[in-house]
């Protein structure tokens, strides 16, 4: 079977593995769909994401829909030919917050694709992955393959939504109209925000964005965005960058919300504490991955309540992963790019 390793920035193998057999408990999947995500770009083009860095082969990706292949011992419930998403948190299911609901904060969790511990946590871009079967959420078989690997940024957009809180009848605001800014802008409409705005420096994502449901776009690069200065109750923070930070905090009303959802690139920024957080009363939260909204995200997807298809812009069969990788690093014309069996 293929495999999509990344040996260092801008070294992709395609490897030809032997199929792995699945263990007690393990399930392994035929590769239905697998979404390049922002970090699966930084761990290409520059071997990092934050202090998380490239130190040995690790296979890319984490937005994965499957098909049950073969379970292993002890798995029930799952039968070949099901179609699953995958939550990428492989969490311990023993320590107080996974006790407690809340797994994505779990001291030891493990995270697919991801160099953020040694030996890396090995992705699922790949034609067999084997991941463990209490990570997988079934799906009906209408579910289509491209959408389906959405379901993990979405379940990200629902998770920093429950941070913000309540968003009915209230202005909201995003920076960084990417994948998970554009669902965070479908979700808060659904949640019924009155106002969804949501800024970029490119034009083509916001067009994405308006299918999706924000009301407003504004250029990020011009002044238009601070028409809004003061004036949003809750603010998104999903651009990952300063200047998408600063406007969040310029947004922001006296007593609103700002969530941080996209990691900075530098691991320090000055935040301006005194003007934009004590003398606004501005609660300020961070929002990591996702746990329990992985089923909400799929059923709302299912049922037809959220239409999300707009988001996928292209498709690559994994033989061409780095192709795909390079269309998807072009902000211009791309949004979601998914990689699928060849
Ligand atoms: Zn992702
Ligand atoms: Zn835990």
């Amino acid at each position: 079977m293929k495999a999509c390793v990344l040996y260092a920035a801008k070294d992709l193998r395609i490897e030809e593995r032997p199929l792995q057999e699945p263990g007690v408990g393990m399930v392994r999947l035929k590769m239905g769909g697998v979404g390049i995500c922002g970090s699966d770009l930084h761990y290409y083009h520059i071997g990092r994401v934050g202090n998380a860095i490239v130190k040995e082969p690790m296979v890319l990706g984490h937005e994965i829909i499957g098909i049950v292949d073969e379970p292993g011992e002890g798995v029930k419930g799952l039968e070949p030919g099901q179609k699953v998403i995958i939550n990428p948190t492989d969490e311990c299911g023993t320590c107080e917050y996974c006790k407690s609901g809340r797994q994505n904060l779990c001291r030891s969790l493990r995270y697919y694709g991801s160099a953020a511990r040694i030996p890396h946590v090995q992705g699922v871009m790949m034609e067999y992955p084997v991941v463990q079967a209490r990570q997988c959420v079934p799906v009906s078989d209408a579910m289509p393959l491209d959408t389906g690997a959405c379901i993990e940024p979405l379940a990200i957009a629902l998770h920093a939504l429950s941070r913000a809180g309540n968003v009915l009848g209230k202005t909201v605001f995003i920076s960084g109209a990417g994948p998970v800014g554009c669902l965070i802008a479908a979700v808060a409409h659904l949640n019924g925000a009155a106002k969804v705005i949501i800024s970029d420096l490119e034009r083509f994502p916001l067009t994405i964005a308006e299918k999706l449901g924000a009301d407003v776009t504004v250029s990020a690069a011009g002044s238009d965005a601070a028409a809004f200065s003061g004036l949003c109750d809750v603010c998104f923070e999903a651009s990952g960058s300063r200047g998408g930070m600063n406007a969040c905090l310029q947004n922001v009303c006296p007593g609103g919300t700002v969530v941080h959802v996209g990691f900075q690139l530098e691991e320090e920024v000055l935040y301006p504490v005194n003007t934009m957080v004590i003398r606004k009363e501005v609660t300020v939260k961070g929002s990591l991955r996702a746990y329990q909204e992985f089923a909400l995200a799929a059923r709302l997807v299912e049922s037809g309540r959220l239409d999300i298809s707009a988001l996928v812009t292209a498709t690559f069969p994994i033989s061409k992963a780095e192709e795909a990788i390079l269309t998807a690093s072009d902000k211009t014309r791309s949004m979601k790019v998914v990689i699928m069996a060849d």
